[in-house]
């Protein structure tokens, strides 16, 4: 099965079900059962059985019934690169999200096929910015007469749609190591940037380690007329965010922080950019996936660690780490539903069924879409 991309539109819950959005319900083959005790040995085998032909990549936020299986692990943009850089490969299955697999298909080989293992694995925060949304914005922008001095920054956590749109129109890709870089380019190109999808990055980027005020940026919301805000706002504006968020971050608040402030003497609070403005002022250091194993790694024996990410990645630290106080930010369980999604039997059916030549779940992105979604992100790779 080969799927194209399109518009992601987010359903209330309840209110139906819209097959165009919701790929991947319908499993091709038959999906082992969860229960079943063999599963750990028959991926195994599969894998084995595939030798060179295969490449599976995890994501940090992956369950570790299927990180077992990786190659390699790392965040969204080293996985893909790792994927480029193994074109010997003509399989890669890419435990993770959809837009993930997109960046992949576009930096990888023409002959290598990427496999989601679950196409219902999407992303909250990627939905929450759809093609038709970002060009009707454009027009909003248009229409005050500001397009020409903005600049479009996507970040990483977007559909190909988006990361093309933003190549279309001399923009770049980010991610959540590089945000700062790419805003100071943007802002040497133009008097102000629109950030997608992601309001908090794009927020605390431009406050925290650009020397914005809040009052610089405004917020664009894609289901008010003429994104909830006046021409003059937009002309006054430097920074128009999109009104999205990560739905796992976004959870994070201030009282989680004052809360393990208060519960556990000298710990210190290490949150992801992705939350929401006023956790990571509170907090003592903010940085990406990749930042957060790193600090966590050098830190002192002993020491406290209060994270506020992913809970499957803060468990693995955890584990990885037991000379160090590693805890969870908030009291709340807090997993990414849409990674958690890829488990331990769609890994299977995808690797059996390659194993028996049937390749399924292909994330293919049409050329002319994968061409100006990869002049964004060849741009950030040329970043200073
Ligand atoms: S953690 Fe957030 S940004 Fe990452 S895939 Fe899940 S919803 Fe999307």
């Amino acid at each position: 099965m080969t799927t194209t991309t399109r518009d992601l539109p987010l359903l209330l819950l309840g209110s139906g079900t819209d097959p165009a959005s919701e790929r991947g319900v319908d499993c091709p083959g038959e999906l082992p059962a969860a229960s079943d005790p063999a599963l750990v040995e028959r991926a195994r085998a599969a894998k084995a059985a595939l030798g060179g032909q295969v490449f599976v990549l995890g994501h940090h936020y992956q369950r570790d019934e299927v990180i077992q299986f990786a190659d390699v692990t790392g965040d969204s943009f080293k996985l893909a690169q790792q994927a480029a850089a193994r074109p010997d490969a003509p399989y890669v299955v890419f435990c993770g999200v959809h837009f993930m697999a997109e960046s992949a298909d576009i930096l990888t080989a023409a002959h290598q096929r990427v496999i989601l293992p679950d196409l219902g694995a999407g992303c909250s925060m990627a939905d929450m910015a759809t093609f038709d949304q970002v060009e009707d914005c454009w027009d909003v922008l248009e229409d005050a007469g500001v397009a020409d001095d903005v600049v479009p920054v996507t970040y990483m956590n977007s559909s190909a749609d988006i990361k093309a749109f933003v190549g279309r129109h001399g923009g770049v890709v980010c991610t959540s190591s590089n945000a700062k870089r790419a805003l100071d380019w943007a802002y040497g190109k133009g008097k102000k940037v629109l950030f997608l999808p992601d309001q908090h990055l794009g927020r605390n980027t431009a406050v925290l380690q650009m020397g914005l005020s809040l009052d610089d940026c405004v917020v664009y919301s894609p289901h008010r007329r003429g994104g909830g805000l006046t021409p003059q706002q937009l002309r006054d504006a430097k920074m128009i965010l999109w009104r999205g968020h990560c739905s796992v971050h976004g959870r994070f608040s201030l009282d989680s922080v004052n809360e393990v402030r208060e519960r556990v003497p000298g710990v210190h609070v290490l949150v992801h950019p992705e939350c929401r403005h006023e956790v990571v002022t509170a907090a003592d250091q903010i940085g990406s996936t990749e930042y957060i194993i790193k600090t966590i790694e050098a830190a002192e024996p002993g020491s406290s660690w209060a994270i506020g990410t992913e809970l499957n990645l803060v468990r693995r630290l955890a584990n990885a780490h037991p000379d160090k106080n590693v805890m969870f930010l908030d009291k709340t369980v807090c997993y990414c539903s849409t990674m958690n999604r890829i488990d331990l039997p769609h890994l299977v059916l995808s690797l059996e069924s390659l194993a028996r030549g049937e390749v399924q779940n292909v994330i293919q992105v049409d050329e002319e879409t994968a061409h100006y979604a990869r002049v964004a992100l060849d741009q950030m790779l040329a970043l200073p």
